[in-house]
């Protein structure tokens, strides 16, 4: 056989996050003492009031297929949550999708709206996974790039460069991994009316809603006006809130038609989400104040720790870092080393056990990220190996 391999398994890279982060733990089962930045998952357990109604949906039998989009009641309070609380327009259990993680939500929503040859613009740096997806769909992504100086956000300026005929859609990730920062309602006002322009979709992957600090409130471009909304598909999920990566649940929230062909695609690939793990997500709704409870002490760690890390991060010379205000990430820039991001994460990896991604995994040389979902005492340690593999290069 001349191709064993189709053009699409061909053409689509491997994780480069999930790489670092198992050649981190090889090293960790080998007894290696390895202080661990590189995954993107909360350290945290699933709060308990979710795991026992999962267990209880278990023993009740929710064990069947249920309708593909999702769980009913699931997918009304998710409406619900959206009308009511973040004050969409019109917005029933049948806008909303129920997917197997936020990561397949933003494919099928890419693969409901992105025909062969279409153009979407993804900011850099970006999320490891979204050229991928677009490739996966036929799309060509257009790269547009921000940097520490302007905070990793882009403008319509700088998108006005790269939008075409053929562009018809922008991925919009805020608070963004891999760079924590939060875009204001101003900045996405200005986005919006440049998607409105030029008639394209926003997907706002907003997986890290609920992860911000320093009093700020990450805002959803959809809810801006009716016009944004009816051209914002908004993707997000239980895996970063809940501490729940594992558990693969997803949500997306999108127009009508949008909504409509995401469900058909899903229910002609994957079907429904794990039943009895929806009704474990489910119980975040019944139980709202369980669930504040559990952000609350997750979000007093995560802000403990980032205000650590950010503060030991720049007590470094040579080394400088923006203090991000979302999700788990800190994105230092280490460009005055003079080597490249890879080479740095991989020396730093080899002599000093510390594992961080490089930045050109997300599009962005001159930096690298740390995620703070660790200990505090990592966080010490890793500051000090860092210090003095800096401190010899
Ligand atoms: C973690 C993450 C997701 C979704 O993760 P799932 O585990 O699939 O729910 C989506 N977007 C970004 C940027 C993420 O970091």
């Amino acid at each position: 056989m001349e191709n064993r391999l189709s053009s699409w398994a061909m053409n689509i890279a491997s994780s480069p996050t999930l790489i670092v982060d198992a050649k981190a733990k090889a090293l960790k089962a080998e007894g290696k003492d390895v202080c661990g930045f590189g995954a993107g998952e909360p350290d945290f357990d699933t709060p308990q009031f979710i795991k026992d109604a999962c267990v209880k949906a278990i023993s009740e039998g929710k064990t069947k297929y249920i309708p593909a989009a999702g769980l009913q009641p699931l997918r009304e309070a998710l409406a619900d949550d959206y009308a009511a609380g973040k004050g969409l327009k019109n917005i029933k259990f049948s806008n909303i999708v129920v997917s197997a993680g936020g990561k397949f939500s933003c494919y099928l929503a890419i693969l409901a709206a992105i025909s062969p040859n279409d153009e979407v613009i993804i900011p850099a740096p970006y999320w490891v996974s979204y050229p991928e997806m677009v490739k996966l769909a036929g799309g060509k992504p257009v790269f547009v790039y921000a940097g520490d100086e302007s905070d990793f956000k882009i403008t319509p300026e700088i998108l006005e460069r790269a939008v075409s005929s053929k562009t018809k859609m922008l991925i919009l990730g805020s608070p963004s991994n891999p760079t924590g920062s939060v875009y204001t309602k101003s900045e996405l006002q200005a986005i919006v009316d440049f998607a409105i322009k030029h008639d394209i979709y926003i997907l706002s992957d907003e997986i890290y809603e609920h992860l911000v600090y320093d009093g700020v409130k990450a805002v959803s471009p959809a809810t801006l006006s009716e016009e944004a909304q009816n051209r914002v598909i908004i993707v997000s999920g239980f895996s970063k809130t809940y501490a729940m990566t594992g558990w693969r649940l997803g949500t997306l929230c999108a127009p009508d038609d949008i909504a409509k062909a995401v469900a058909k695609l899903q229910s002609q690939t994957s079907s429904n989400a794990t039943t009895f793990a929806q009704y474990g997500a489910l119980e975040v709704f019944k139980k709202p104040e369980l669930a504040k409870e559990s952000l609350a002490m997750m979000l007093e760690a995560f802000d403990r720790r980032r205000l650590m890390l950010y503060d030991g991060l720049n007590s470094i010379k040579g080394v400088s870092c923006r203090r991000a205000k979302g999700a788990f990430y800190l994105f230092p820039n280490i460009s005055s080393f003079g080597l490249s991001s890879t080479d740095f994460c991989s020396k730093l990896l080899d002599e000093e056990l510390v594992a961080a991604v490089p930045g050109i995994a997300f599009g962005s040389e001159p930096n690298i990220r740390f995620s703070y979902a660790v200990s505090d005492e990592i966080i010490k340690k890793g500051i000090e190996r860092i210090s003095r593999f800096c401190s010899k290069l």
